[in-house]
């Protein structure tokens, strides 16, 4: 099928072309016809199966030759990023029509989503929480909305957005169309679905489980200690040139980028404790290729869309069969192929069969060729219970050393000097270090001084 053949407008052709895209997706050549009808859609559909494009193109089809004012349609979405990337994609294909879109997340100043908000944009991208925050606030109008999509609807559950969803439906007219995306069907979704769709169009092309067969998959078998060093020696041997690198925490992958950086690799990291300003610098780096690696959590393994994407490596082991996929389906996008590693240690047996099962199938396992498996190796990180212990050690230290100096010190101290009055004065500095005019750091001194 062509896409001239699916009814769109020529200006939304033109965009389409401009994109170099030749034909439709599976997900658009069934979707794009069931909502230029005007029918609800499920799609089953996950990132990289060209699902933004099949309620976009409709979408902005529909609004291009009607008046502004007015929004029309509410793109709901699971993460600042994928807001982010959805908006990207929204100007790409409709820079041939007078419709605009903005779109509503937190972290950044809300002024500027308000404004967009009161001018009615034509289509609307949202965060759930951030969209509920305006229309507490008595900003946003949907009375005239005639399209709902929920994107990526199994994520927006997984972070415990059902309660908000639930606030924005009520700012709803209840007749409208709405269209549902979802990576996966799991129970509570079919519940949803049921809730909020009428005689869906229903287009599952892909198993929920399974990640696409352009994508090579591997194991690395390797002790924990020697990930990092297995992952320098497959940047430094060019196995993997660019890779989207995921690891269990944050701390982790701050430890991780640090000692990619310190092994000169430069490393970029992206979690939820980074800014806004942050996260966009190190994406937008990442996709222009200015660097090799990006860092990231879990929150980010969805909606970021990295075109032609070499690799994936999952540094840890994912704890949840889904995880795996929803991370391996970064790269290898739209036909595109890719390979995903997995570095497994010991301890992490069990999340790899569980994940073989969840495919239906077992990964194959590699070893990297002349790479010493048995080297002492490095620690990312030092374990919690050994960080524990190491904090009571010093602490049992110090107690036993102020003991001691207690003991050692004659029943009457003599001098106002070594009094603890005198010492509070000070701010606790030996004499070398005082500040100047010897103020006292009131706050240190008693104790509540924060490191
Ligand atoms: P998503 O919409 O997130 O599933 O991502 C689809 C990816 O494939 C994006 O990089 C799109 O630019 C690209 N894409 C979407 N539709 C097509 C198409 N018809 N032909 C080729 N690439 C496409």
């Amino acid at each position: 099928m062509s896409f001239a053949e699916l009814n769109l407008n020529p200006a939304v052709l033109r965009a389409v072309a401009d994109l170099g895209f030749e034909r439709p997706t599976a997900v658009q050549a069934d979707a794009i016809p069931a909502v230029l009808a005007g029918r609800d859609v499920l799609g089953c559909a996950r990132t990289g199966s060209g699902k933004t494009g099949a309620f976009l193109l409709p979408i902005i089809n529909a609004i291009a030759d009607r008046p502004r004012g007015v929004t029309r349609a509410l793109v709901l979405v699971p993460t600042r990023e994928l807001a982010a990337q959805v908006l990207q994609d929204f100007r790409d294909f409709a820079r041939h029509t007078a419709v605009r879109a903005a779109a509503i997340y937190g972290g950044v100043a809300p002024g500027p989503q308000a404004d967009a908000l009161r001018r009615g944009t034509d289509v609307v991208v949202a965060t759930p929480g951030r969209l509920l925050d305006h229309l507490r606030n008595g900003v946003g109008r949907f009375d005239a909305l005639e399209t709902l999509v929920l994107d990526e609807a199994d994520r927006m559950l997984d972070m415990g957005f059902l309660p908000d969803i639930r606030r924005v439906l009520q700012h709803l007219p209840a007749r409208r169309q709405t269209l549902f995306f979802s990576a996966t069907m799991p129970p509570a979704i079919r519940a949803l679905t049921r809730e909020l769709l009428t005689s869906p169009v229903t287009i599952e092309r892909e198993p929920p489980s399974t990640t696409p067969s352009a994508i090579e998959q591997a194991i690395y078998p390797v002790a924990e200690n020697l990930k990092a060093d297995l992952l320098v020696e497959l940047l430094r041997r060019g196995d993997i040139r660019q890779a989207l690198v995921f690891t269990r925490t944050k701390h982790r992958a701050n430890r991780l980028a640090d000692r990619l950086a310190a092994e000169g690799i430069r490393a970029a990291r992206i979690h939820g404790n980074r800014s806004q300003g942050q996260r966009t610098q190190a994406l937008d780096d990442f996709k222009a290729g200015r660097l090799p690696v990006l860092v990231a959590t879990d929150i980010v393994a969805r909606g970021i869309d990295v075109e032609a994407l070499e690799h994936v490596v999952n540094f840890d082991v994912p704890v949840a069969a889904e995880d795996y996929v929803h991370r391996v389906g970064r790269t290898g996008r739209a036909g595109a192929t890719g390979e995903a590693f997995t570095l497994a240690s010991p301890g992490e047996r069990q999340l790899v069969h569980a994940i073989e099962r969840a495919l239906g199938r077992k990964l194959p396992r590699r070893t990297l060729a002349d790479f010493d498996y048995n080297a002492a190796g490095r620690a990312l990180e030092v374990p919690l219970a050994q960080r524990i212990a190491e904090i009571r050690r010093r602490k049992a230290e110090d107690r036993a050393r102020a003991e001691a100096r207690r003991q050692r010190r004659p029943a009457f101290a003599g001098s106002a000097a070594a009094s603890p009055a005198q010492r509070t004065f000070d701010g606790g500095r030996p004499a070398g270090r005082r500040r100047r005019g010897g103020r006292p750091r009131v706050g240190a001194a008693a104790g509540h001084g924060r490191s």
